[in-house]
């Protein structure tokens, strides 16, 4: 099969370096175009990122000479490109009429950025949640009017990614859950390059990150719901409270969880069978980024722990540990998920692939 020919807008940044990365040996994507910030365009992409490049890989040979287009010179996108992924630090209302633009030239969106996740009729997925959400995409063309097959879908914010698949597994078993209290210890990675100070953050945990604690907290309720006639409508039936920390860890997002069910209350051999047994659509479609065992549990009383367990299956599994007994809800457990794999550029690999699959992305 010839591969897909793919470009990355913010290809240079944290995000866009895990998509250079994981999209190496793809099976079905080739990236033959990078756009960044006016700054970094004109360069080769090995220029506009040695300085910053935070892989443990080398810049890939089959990039590294690509010359960096301003993700605004729509004029200069390879005309091969199918579709592209975008990773942008920018202003909402930038990005999204950036993102935009791309789809009413009929180039498909896969966006990791926040500027079009509250919009109705754009999809906001997690695969194995709400694959369902993609065919809101004729909704989204429709309104607005984009012609040659372009859209934009989105992924959710990577905080949320540790604990939406746990707890859905127990929702699509049947049993609803009623009310969730999660505290999130964030990676520094998650704020992109170069992020934090270190001086504000080694030796120390910061109780506050912008904006993120909203999104945790409504990002949920639009995966969770259902498409209507104008676009997705929330699910109104679960209350969630997160409060969200940065601590000093490199990669991968910890959660801690505490919450009761609507009616039956599960014991915890009934749930840890309901964990291990959930599969869904990506693993049914056997694509390529999709984890075998997308919720891994681990007995062990001190995991999961970032550096030992953030690798699991690629980066694209869910390591859930500690389930016990919670003594003011139900039940309390302690997730974790890769969020520059999972939570960024795998995440986003991911929707491409099920795009592709639902024949959405050519
Ligand atoms: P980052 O390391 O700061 O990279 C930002 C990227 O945006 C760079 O490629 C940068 O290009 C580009 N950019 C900055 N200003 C621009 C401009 N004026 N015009 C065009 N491009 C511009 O950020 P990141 O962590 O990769 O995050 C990228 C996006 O993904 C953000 O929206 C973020 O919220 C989201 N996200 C991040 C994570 C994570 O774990 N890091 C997870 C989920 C979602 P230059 O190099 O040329 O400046």
């Amino acid at each position: 099969m010839d591969k897909i020919k793919i470009g990355i807008l913010g290809a240079t940044g944290v995000v866009g370096q895990n998509y250079v990365r994981l999209l190496v040996n793809h099976p079905w994507f080739k990236i033959v175009d990078v756009a960044a910030s006016p700054r970094s365009a004109g360069k080769t992409y090995y220029d506009a990122v040695k300085k910053k490049w935070q892989m443990v890989i080398p810049i890939p040979e089959n990039v590294k000479d690509l010359i960096v287009r301003d993700v605004q010179d729509f004029d200069s996108l390879n005309p091969e490109v199918s579709f592209v992924f975008s990773a942008m630090t920018l202003l909402k209302e930038d990005t999204r009429k950036i993102e935009f633009a791309y789809a009413h030239k009929g180039i498909p969106v896969v966006s990791n950025s926040s500027a079009n996740r509250r919009i109705e009729d754009v999809p906001m997925l997690i695969p194995e949640i709400n694959h369902k959400h993609v065919d809101v995409i004729p909704i989204q063309q429709k309104n607005r009017g984009i012609e040659n097959g372009g859209f934009v879908a989105v992924k959710p914010n990577c905080s949320l990614q540790s604990y939406m698949t746990p707890l859905y597994a127990l929702e699509q078993a049947g049993y609803k859950i009623d009310k969730v209290i999660i505290t999130t210890l964030q990676a520094t990675s998650g704020a992109g390059y170069p992020g934090v100070p270190s001086l504000d953050l080694v030796d120390n945990i910061i109780p506050y990150i912008s904006g993120e604690e909203a999104k945790s907290e409504e990002e949920p309720l639009k995966i969770l719901g259902k498409i209507g006639e104008k676009g997705i409508e929330n699910y109104k039936d679960i209350q969630i409270s997160v409060t969200c920390t940065r601590v000093p860890v490199v990669d991968g997002h910890t959660a801690s969880v505490n919450f009761k069910f609507k009616d039956k209350v599960l014991t915890r051999e009934e749930i840890l069978k309901i964990w291990k047994e959930f599969k869904s659509v990506p693993q049914e479609l056997d694509l390529p980024f999709a984890p075998k065992q997308p919720i891994i549990y681990i007995d062990n009383e001190d995991r999961p722990q970032p550096r030992k367990d953030r690798d699991n299956d690629k980066g694209m599994a869910v390591t859930v540990g500690r389930l016990r007994k919670d003594n003011v809800f139900d039940w309390k457990f302690v997730s974790l998920s890769h969020n520059t794999v999972r939570g960024a550029a795998g995440g986003g690999i991911l929707n491409a692939e099920l795009l592709k699959a639902k024949g959405y992305i050519k």
